[in-house]
């Protein structure tokens, strides 16, 4: 191993105060700190690109939850992939594409077993932290598994411009939907999801009842609803799903920011209609990584599945991206490319 080809300082991000609702630059500050030489059976990665996600906000709060708080006065942590530019460990060489879990910073030092070298023959490596990452995999068992699609189905997808949405499309119609309606904020966003993003119709959650427009885009009712977003878009599907309908409750970004949780939905509606609801979080869920990404990767070879990605350049900036994310600063997977990468 040649300890050259690697810097000793690299920057990173750390959380130093918890937000209290809307994060804040402040919350955050850029370190250098010295690069790990790699120890037996460990990889330096050299991060190519870095994931922002939703999830992220909850870790910042000091609460028990799926996994535990980042940590005040630490880099955060998060998917990244990158190059491996120095290593001891057999199977991982020097050059090898990897997925790995410590994001939010330059450099990584981290155990061979805990990356996952990426076939980047076919694909971007990038793809690998959004269509054929976390959240695709995300979008696939919601309507795979949670509110399982059938045949002639009428899907709603809200958060239906992001990273989870747009492959929800894509994997709702393989499923046998019939008809597929999404919802964002903004006439741009809204017209992309049937233009570009593979939707029937679309809605403006920005813009008057969204139960009402709900009532329009889908006249006959609702098999499934796939929540992005909680809060109101819950509310407004509840009130449009049909007898037995299935909703997969996948995240609730309305209500991220929130220091207090508002009051929920009424269930009511449940009970008379014999809807499901179920929650359910990815991770639980390896299994079906590899029947996933046989088909993502047909979806992108055959143009079905855009790759859409939102791309912020530089360590400095992965901040403004996450809290851009959060505002819907985004269409597609929100990505940070790191200095010097290509692309
Ligand atoms: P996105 O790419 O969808 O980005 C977030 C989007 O949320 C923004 O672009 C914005 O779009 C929308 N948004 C923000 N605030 C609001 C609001 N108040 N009301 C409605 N929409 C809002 O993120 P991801 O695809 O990564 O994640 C989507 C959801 O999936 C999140 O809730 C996330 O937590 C969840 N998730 C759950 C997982 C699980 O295991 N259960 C795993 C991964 C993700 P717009 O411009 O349209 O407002």
């Amino acid at each position: 191993m040649s300890n050259e080809s690697f810097p000793t300082v690299g920057r990173e991000v750390h959380l130093i105060a918890r937000p209290t609702g809307v994060a804040e630059d402040s919350d955050f500050e850029l370190v250098e700190a010295a690069v790990a030489e790699p120890g037996p059976k460990e990889v330096v990665v050299r991060n190519n690109w870095i994931s922002v996600d939703p999830y992220m906000r909850g870790r910042m709060n000091d609460v028990p939850s799926y996994v535990p708080p980042f940590r005040l006065g630490e880099p955060l942590e998060g998917g990244a992939v990158g190059t491996v530019v120095a290593s001891r460990a057999e199977g991982v060489p020097e050059g090898t594409t990897v997925l790995h879990h410590l994001g939010w910073r330059e450099y990584a030092t981290v155990p061979a077993c805990h990356v996952q070298p990426l076939e980047v023959e076919d694909s971007p490596e990038e793809a690998y932290l959004g269509a054929l990452g976390m959240t695709g995999l995300t979008a696939y068992v919601g309507l795979k598994k949670i509110a399982p699609v059938r045949s002639g189905d009428v899907a709603f997808i809200s958060g239906a411009a992001g990273a989870v949405g747009i492959v929800a499309a894509r994997a709702a119609k393989a499923l046998g939907a019939s008809r597929v309606i999404g919802s964002a904020g903004g006439p741009e966003k809204v017209a992309l999801l049937v233009d570009e993003l593979g939707y029937d119709a679309a809605v403006d959650y920005r813009k008057g009842s969204l139960s009402r427009q709900l009532g329009v885009a889908a006249p006959d009712g609702l098999a499934i609803y796939f929540d992005n977003v909680g809060g109101d878009h819950l509310r407004a599907a509840l009130a449009n799903m049909n007898d037995y309908g299935r909703i997969a409750l996948c995240g609730a970004i309305s209500e991220y920011n929130e220091e207090r949780l508002p009051p929920g939905p009424n269930l009511i509606t449940a009970i008379g209609k014999r809807l499901t609801l179920r929650g359910y979080i990815v991770t639980d869920y390896d299994d079906l990584r590899e029947e996933y990404l046989q088909l993502a990767r047909g979806w992108l070879r055959d143009g079905s599945l855009p790759l859409r990605e939102t791309v912020v350049t530089g360590i400095e900036n992965a901040v403004g991206a996450f809290l851009g994310l959060l505002n819907g600063a985004n269409t597609g997977k929100m990505l940070v490319r790191l200095e010097g990468v290509e692309g």
